[in-house]
């Protein structure tokens, strides 16, 4: 699903590379947390997979296709497979729930009918039913994380990308978000989630890959936040 083969990136302008050798392989329906401190290549990582950036040396591979000899044009293609969560949510404001959530789906020109039926089914999923007419800034902060995953999901993208997801939540209401994107990995999307939060990685025993100064130093199945 995701190859990296000895990937390097250097951004223009540094002389220190941002990743070092890149060698993985993630596979259709896995969880994976990548872990490392800050400045240690996570972002990149994930950017690389979006095609935000092109490595400097090494050749990836998103969906079967060789990102470096995907055409500009097909990116937004690529990108529609890869749904994307943040840690401050990116919702847009001004829009109810159910407008966020529909808002993808209106931009594919998917029929009102289908958009009818899929986006109540979404917000179900993450459990907001009821909160349909809400605007993003009238729910607490889990909510609107809530609502920025039935929107990353509501195109049933293979694979999804949470860059610190908790990093704005309590521990408690992280809970409750990770039970979701772990109920969306079991229907089959493969999700990969940076993260700081020592307690969730130790809890949920997936698979850990660890960045030191872009460097991959650790691969481990159901692993733990930190070796030390
Ligand atoms: P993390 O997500 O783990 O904090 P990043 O991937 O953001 O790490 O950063 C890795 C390294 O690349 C850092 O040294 C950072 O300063 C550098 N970096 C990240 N983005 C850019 C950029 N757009 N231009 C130049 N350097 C960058
Ligand atoms: P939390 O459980 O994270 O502490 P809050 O106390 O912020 O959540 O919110 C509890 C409930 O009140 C949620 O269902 C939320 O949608 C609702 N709520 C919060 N703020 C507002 C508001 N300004 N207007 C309407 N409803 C709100």
């Amino acid at each position: 699903m995701i190859t990296f083969e000895d990937v390097s990136k250097t951004y223009s302008g540094q002389t220190k590379p941002a990743l070092r050798h890149i060698n993985l392989q993630i596979d259709k329906g896995e969880f994976v947390f990548l872990v490392g401190t800050s400045g240690s290549g996570k972002s990149t990582f994930l950017r690389l997979i979006l095609r935000e950036y092109r490595p400097t040396s090494g050749k990836i591979f998103v969906l079967g296709k060789d990102l470096g000899h995907l055409h500009q044009w097909k990116v937004p293609a690529l990108r529609r497979q890869i749904g994307t969560v943040f840690q401050d949510f990116r919702l847009l404001p001004g829009k109810t729930v159910y407008e966020n959530v529909a808002f993808g789906l209106q931009v594919l020109g998917r029929p009102t009918s289908q958009i009818r039926q899929i986006v109540p089914e979404t917000i179900d999923l993450v459990g907001l039913s009821g909160k349909e007419d809400r605007q993003p800034e009238e729910l607490s902060g889990g909510e609107q994380q809530r609502v920025a995953i039935a929107r990353a999901i509501v195109n049933r993208p293979k694979i999804l990308i949470a860059d610190e997801p908790t990093g704005n939540l309590d521990p408690q209401t992280s809970v409750g978000i990770m039970k979701l994107l772990d109920r969306i990995n079991k229907r089959d999307t493969t999700v990969i989630m940076a993260t700081h939060d020592q307690t969730i990685v130790d809890q949920m025993r997936k698979r850990v890959l660890e960045l030191d100064q872009g460097n991959l130093v650790r691969d481990q199945v159901r692993g733990v936040y930190g070796t030390a």
